[in-house]
């Protein structure tokens, strides 16, 4: 049985209240036409800025359209001055929560033992953690991206949770960092290449179960144009969409792309 997808619009710090309204409808209306012909073998998930999620899942009412954080503490709760925990994104309906993207990496110092901290807080709280990992240009450049990918991969495995039923309740992404926001996508080779070999890790050190259970989803300068051809490859289970998930028929041009793989 093919593995569920996976379509996340991550629209990162952009939109203000009547903007996030608005996408969020028209995002929920595309995936109820299209689930009128058949349920979809994918997931959608939105992550807008913290101060929408309230708006975002009002206005997903009856959707099947779920939400997500873009980021969240590893607290619990106290005095942590402009952190959001776990806890608090369940509150206003998040089953999803992206941890360790690129510009939480390189613009706000953040390592990997800290996001797999954030990744033990998420699974506490019943959120799914999307956990990104991806190598800078000059880490590929230099043939080092899967000893990079590993690293980060590695690190994430103590958080995981001891029972073997939650152990595939996550999601990689993985994100090159030179993709991402650039307009320059890895082809659809190399997004094999570190999908299969990430596939094969998990395998390596989940099991066979576990790892043909765990989405893995590409992100960097995904389009409608170029979805397809991603999303096609083996071990692609979807993807993680900045730029292109904040205009709603962009946005659903890639869900529809993902839908041709079936
Ligand atoms: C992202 O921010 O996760 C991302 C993939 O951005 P973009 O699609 O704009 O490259």
């Amino acid at each position: 049985m093919p593995r569920r997808g996976l379509v996340v619009g991550n629209w990162k710090m952009n939109g203000s209240i009547a903007f996030v309204q608005a996408l969020t409808q028209a995002v929920g209306r595309g995936v109820a036409e299209r689930e009128r012909d058949r349920p979809l073998p994918c997931d959608v998930v939105l992550c807008p800025p913290f101060t929408g999620l309230s708006v975002a899942g009002q206005s997903l009412t009856g959707s099947t359209v779920r939400l997500g954080g873009q980021n969240s503490s590893e607290a619990v709760s106290g005095p942590f001055t402009g952190e959001i925990s776990g806890s608090m994104l369940r509150d206003v309906g998040c089953s999803h929560v992206i941890l360790g993207h690129s510009e939480r990496r390189t613009l706000f110092g953040e390592g990997d033992a800290g996001i797999a901290r954030k990744m033990v807080a998420a699974f506490r709280e019943g959120l799914v953690p999307i956990v990104c990992l991806g190598e800078t240009l000059s880490e590929r450049t230099a043939g080092h991206t899967l000893d990079v990918i590993r690293t980060q991969w590695l690190a994430l495995c103590p958080a995981l949770p001891e029972e073997e039923e939650k152990r595939s309740h996550w999601v990689l992404a993985y994100e090159p960092v030179w993709a991402i926001g650039t307009g320059r996508h890895a082809t659809p080779e190399q997004i094999q290449a570190v999908h299969g070999f990430i596939r094969q890790q998990l395998n390596d050190h989940l099991g066979a179960t576990i790892a043909s259970r765990i989405q893995i989803l590409y992100g960097g300068s995904v389009t409608p144009d170029n979805a397809l051809a991603i999303f096609s490859q083996r071990d692609v289970d979807g993807g993680l969409i900045g730029g292109a998930s904040l205009k709603a028929d962009t946005f659903l041009a890639i869900i529809d792309a993902y839908l041709e793989k079936f």
